[in-house]
Parts: C-alpha cells; structure tokens; sequence
C-alpha cells in the first residue's frame, strides 16, 4: 500500500531528546532558577481575573505590544509564537519551501530537522575545529553559482560551544546574503553581552528571535518571538495559527516584562558561574572545555558516555552531543546555581565530595 505521507517526513528522525530523572538537571540550557514566586503569585491573581471562555487576542496582540514597548521596536515587527522553535519552522515555511536552507553544523538540531522536514534544500557549513563559525565557507554557500535563494540560520552565540561570532563576521555574511532572510536566533544573547537589534535596525533583511526560555527562566512558558521589519513580519504572521498564545502565556508575559529586573543579576550569576567552572576545568587531567559565552559549556572528553554515566551517579545530569560530527568525547552542561555547579565539580573529581 502507498501511505499519504510525505517521504521527507517518513525520512526524518524525531527530535533527539530523552528525559532522564536526576537530582541536578543540567541538560537542557534551562534556568536552574524559577520565575521569581511573588511574580508567579501575580500571575496566578490576575489568571482568576481574565475570562478562559473568550478566544485570546488573535495575534497575541497585547503581548506584542508589551515586548514592543520592552524592546523598543515597533509592534508591527514583533511576532509572538509558543516558543521560538515554533518561528524557525515558520521562517523556513516563509522562505525556504522550494529554496535553500543555509546553516552551520554542528549546530541547534532544529533548523535542519525542519529543513528537512520542509524538503529545502539544505547546506550546512562545518564550523572550523575551534567550533566558531567559518565565515567564508558560508559566504561561499551563500553565493555558489546558481544557489537561489532562501533562509540563513546563525545562532549567536553558537551552539554547541558557546563560541561567539566577531561582529565584523556577522556583518560580511549578512552583507553577502542580500536578497536572503538572515535570522539571527539570540536565544543566549543575555549572557554573551552583545545583541544584534542595531544590525537588524540596518538590515532589513535581517530577522531576530529571541525566546523567554533561557535567560528569563521561562521555558515552561513556551514563549518566543521574532523582531523582524514591519513588512517581513506581516507576511510572516500570515503563518502563525491564530489565537496561539493563551490567556496564562499572555498574563505571564505582561508580567515578566513589567518586573524584568530579576533578570540582570541572574544572568550576572551564570556569568560568574560559568568563568569559575571554565577556571575550575582547567585542572581536569582529560576533559577540555571550549571557551563559552552562552549559560552551558561543553567539554571532550576521552569517552562520553563514561562521562556521562560517572556524572549521573553522583546525581548530575548533562546531555551528550558525542552523536554530532566533530563532537566526539562531547557532553554538554548547563550552568546551574552555585550548588549544582559544585556538585558537578565534584562529581567530575574537582572538588572534594560535599
Ligand atoms: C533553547 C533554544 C531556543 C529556544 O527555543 P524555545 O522554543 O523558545 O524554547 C532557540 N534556539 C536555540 C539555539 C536554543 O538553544
């Protein structure tokens, strides 16, 4: 019998992700910090106040203008989904069905998997050794003979590493790809100390996403959005669902951004945290950490899943990225609190067990 279902599905792999159950979770790049109580309180207050009978705002409109107003930029240009996954399979909806799919690898699982899902035509440029981006290559793929056009995915920082782009490299890309969507996801901006809204002010073709899952310590949320042209939005928000974003993401949303300074001194803290462990790494007789500027690290070791397996016995839980070309020996760990990271430290033989 044939099936219904397109080949470049049947053909994909699912989202490689597997929970484990452990007492320090540092595997997915969340905050280890919850949104602040007496703002969850709020929430809560003002959720009993709402009607749940009512459609919500069709475009998320209120919680649009809310990040416009937060972001200075207008709320045209501002496009709310439920997470900013949900944009990168939109943009590539948007301008990569029937085109080209640019992006880096190893990288962010999802604009390949989407590419694929979607049947663009997909170019992943290897990082260089160091794991930063190799801005010819990608300008060469970006302007190979014949190549059409399409979307550029270039998160920055850069996962796996945390490696972080030189702006002038950023800049000789997106000055390569007119006549391309350049979507600059800063899912980690917070914790690199540089963003991109000036350059995206410059270019017009140029997209941000940014996302309330990682720095603002909402991921169960699921909020993100993109700050794009007001014309480049309106056709974009053309392929969001209606009514996507719910009354308790709209609330939720309206307060976080009404309270935001319990975010400066968190991210304050993972930066603090995340040079002492890098300090701390040093002194490990075979593991080699990457220089980050994101809220995680990774490091090579000999073998990850040994690794792995000696970090969960002490209860610490990190994610494997050794599936990945060119990150064989990889983990990856999340930065956690102060405590978290300590155990972790001693779980890999850094510290003396507490
Ligand atoms: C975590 C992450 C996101 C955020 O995704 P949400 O759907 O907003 O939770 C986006 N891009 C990258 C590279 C990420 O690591």
């Amino acid at each position: 019998m044939t099936s219904p279902i397109r080949g470049a599905v049947i053909a994909s792999p699912e989202y490689p992700f597997k929970p484990v159950e452990a007492k320090f979770k540092l595997d997915q790049n969340e905050s280890s910090e919850d949104f602040p109580s007496e703002l969850k309180a709020t929430v809560l207050q003002r959720l009993a106040q709402v009607s749940w009978n009512r459609y919500p705002d069709l475009h998320s409109d209120a919680v649009a203008q809310a990040i416009a107003a937060y972001e200075a930029w207008p709320a045209a240009g501002v496009v709310v989904t439920t997470g900013s996954n949900v944009l990168i399979a939109l943009l590539t909806q948007l301008a990569g069905i029937g085109q080209r799919v640019i992006t880096v690898k190893p990288n962010f699982a999802l604009y390949a998997l989407g590419a694929n899902l979607l049947d663009a035509q997909l170019t992943e440029v290897p990082l260089r050794p160091d794991l930063s981006i190799d801005r010819d290559a990608l300008i060469s793929a970006i302007q190979a003979p014949g190549g059409g056009t399409g979307v550029i995915y270039l998160p920055v920082p850069q996962p796996p590493s945390g490696s972080l782009a030189s702006m002038d490299d950023i800049i000789a890309i997106v000055e390569a790809a007119h006549g391309w969507l350049v979507v600059i996801d800063e899912a980690y901006f917070q914790f690199s100390g540089r963003d991109h809204k000036e350059l995206a002010r410059a270019y017009p073709h140029v997209v941000l996403l940014r996302t309330f899952s990682k720095a603002w310590g909402l991921a169960g949320l699921r909020v993100g959005y993109a700050l794009a042209p007001d014309g480049l939005a309106r056709q974009l928000r053309k392929l969001v669902p209606p009514f996507a974003t719910s009354v308790l993401q709209t609330v939720a949303v309206q307060v976080a951004l009404a309270n935001p300074g319990y975010v400066a001194a968190r991210v304050a803290a993972v930066v603090a945290e995340r040079e002492r462990l890098y300090q701390a790494l040093q002194k490990h007789p075979t593991w080699q950490v990457y220089p980050s500027h994101a809220n995680f690290l990774l490091i090579r070791t000999p073998d990850a899943e040994q690794a792995f397996k000696q970090l969960l016995e002490h209860g610490v839980l990190v994610r494997r990225q050794d599936s990945y070309h060119g990150l064989e020996g990889c983990i990856r760990i999340s930065l956690g609190t102060r405590a978290e990271n300590d155990a972790f430290l001693a779980a890999a033989g850094l510290l003396p067990a507490g």
